[in-house]
């Protein structure tokens, strides 16, 4: 029986999931809500805004839609799975209870002091002056984070006590993160190599997918601002099999469980963002959601039905195993002039035919519009060129290519995208991949490209 899915969102991580979903046998309808210019190739865009959470309910019935799959965390925090849930409907996507985990980051501590999950030990304020006393008490570099959702801004890494005392009073007197800033969380601070652990979720099961790494900051070499992500890419070479199962039995596997205990039955994706510290892995943060850029680097690699993976998890059934390519992905991400600070818009885009078209090659919009018949951009990421490749060199070197042939004014990205990936796969020797083993699901991996 062919299936009519709705995904919510309008970004590069909902154009990964449109052209993933596409990808299967069993796709009927695809519609996407609100998508954008580049999605709307791919599926039926819904003028719907992914928080019109009557809108969509309205447009599920309407519809006879069999599965929704929402991207952002915004909506699932604010409950979008349970009021379609309520209503008999499948969703992929975890309930309001669930997703408190991303949506608060005092319960997400909770979660993991009970389920005992290694993170940055921490404490919480709701008052400035003990925040600040506390913050003078126990030194920088130390990390203030607004305790609810605040568009990945929420997070401060205070190298100095000046920058330390500006980001309390940033949350406690001029309100920058309004109520999501009512509690703080003045966190430990931790160094070492960032990983993104992704895995879906259904009840107590547990189906890891490959490792992804993204790039936080603007500019190569991890200088300039913290930006929404400016490329990833999976699996990650120092990421070997029996360290990644190892992730899932000390990190997703207790907060599964203790979730469980709590009575939330999680039907989505759980996504811990770890620092593989010199004292052992902690997370950072969890997110209840895909990781954008992350997803742009994952699904490309997926060779089994995606389609057949949500519906399983949305529904409680047993999830099928994933089939990854053999080879990995780099994603690069273009963006607008003045990104991360600003964004410009209405930029024609040009190229995006000619890159498509590179072998391994695929172009995902994140924010573009259609105007006067052209592409332009419409926001401070612009489009996701993800490559999947035989090795990392190749893969960049194909990704890259893509880059060059896709122009708009002031557009700007990172060169260095898995240039680490693909340093750690030259050293590794003629052997490559086998001496520093990716992620065990390669292995299975049936590739088809
Ligand atoms: P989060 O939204 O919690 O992942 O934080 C955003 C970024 O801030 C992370 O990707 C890290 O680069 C950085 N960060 C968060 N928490 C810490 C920490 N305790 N120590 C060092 N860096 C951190």
């Amino acid at each position: 029986m062919a299936l009519d899915v709705l995904v919510v969102g309008g970004g590069g991580r909902e154009h990964a999931l449109v052209r993933g979903l596409r990808r299967s046998g069993r796709i009927g309808r695809l519609f996407c809500a609100p998508g954008n210019a580049g999605i709307a190739a791919d599926a039926h865009i819904v003028p719907l805004a992914a928080d019109d959470l009557p809108g969509l309910l309205a447009f599920v019935e309407t519809e006879n839609i069999d599965l929704t799959v929402v991207g952002p965390e915004a909506p699932l925090v604010a409950g979008l799975a349970d009021l379609l849930r309520d209503t008999g409907h499948v969703v992929f996507g975890p309930g309001k209870a669930g997703a408190k985990l991303e949506g608060s980051k005092a319960f997400a501590k909770e979660v993991m002091e009970a389920a005992g999950v290694p993170t940055a030990a921490s404490a919480l304020f709701t008052d400035y002056q003990l925040a600040r006393d506390y913050v003078h008490q126990v030194g920088t570099p130390v990390v203030v984070k607004a305790d609810g959702l605040a568009a990945g801004k929420g997070v401060i890494v205070a190298l100095t006590m000046e920058e330390a005392e500006a980001a309390l009073v940033e949350c406690f007197v001029d309100r920058r993160f309004g109520a999501a800033g009512d509690v703080v969380l003045v966190e430990e601070f931790l160094s070492g190599e960032e990983l993104s652990l992704l895995a879906v979720v259904s009840g107590r099961q547990i189906l890891p997918l490959a490792p992804a790494q993204d790039y936080k900051r603007a500019l190569d070499g991890d200088a300039g601002p913290n930006t929404g992500g400016m490329g990833s890419y999976s699996p990650v070479p120092a990421v070997d099999e029996s360290l990644s199962a190892g992730l899932v039995e000390v990190v997703v596997r207790p907060t599964v469980e203790e979730i469980a205990r709590r009575g939330i039955d999680f039907r989505g994706v759980l996504y811990a963002g770890l620092m593989l510290t010199p004292r052992g892995p902690k997370v950072l943060e969890f997110n209840c959601r895909f990781g954008d850029p992350e997803t742009q680097a994952l699904l490309p690699r997926l060779r089994s039905d995606l389609l057949e993976l949500l519906w399983c998890a949305a529904r409680g059934e047993r999830l099928p195993d994933a089939v990854w390519a053999e080879g990995p992905a780099v994603g690069v991400v273009m963006a607008s002039r003045g990104y991360p600070a600003s964004s410009s818009k209405d930029d024609v885009i040009t190229g995006l035919e000619e890159a498509a078209r590179v072998p391994g090659v695929e172009v995902l919009h994140s924010g573009t519009a259609l105007k006067d018949g052209r592409m332009v951009t419409a926001g401070g990421r612009v489009l996701t060129v993800t490559a999947v490749g035989a090795s990392f060199a190749e893969a960049r070197r194909l990704a890259y290519e893509g880059v060059r042939h896709i122009t708009f004014d002031g557009a700007l990205h990172r060169t260095d995208i898995a240039l680490r990936a693909e340093e750690w796969e030259r050293a590794a020797g003629p052997s490559g991949r086998s001496a520093a083993p990716a992620d065990g699901a390669s292995k299975k991996g049936a590739g088809r490209g």
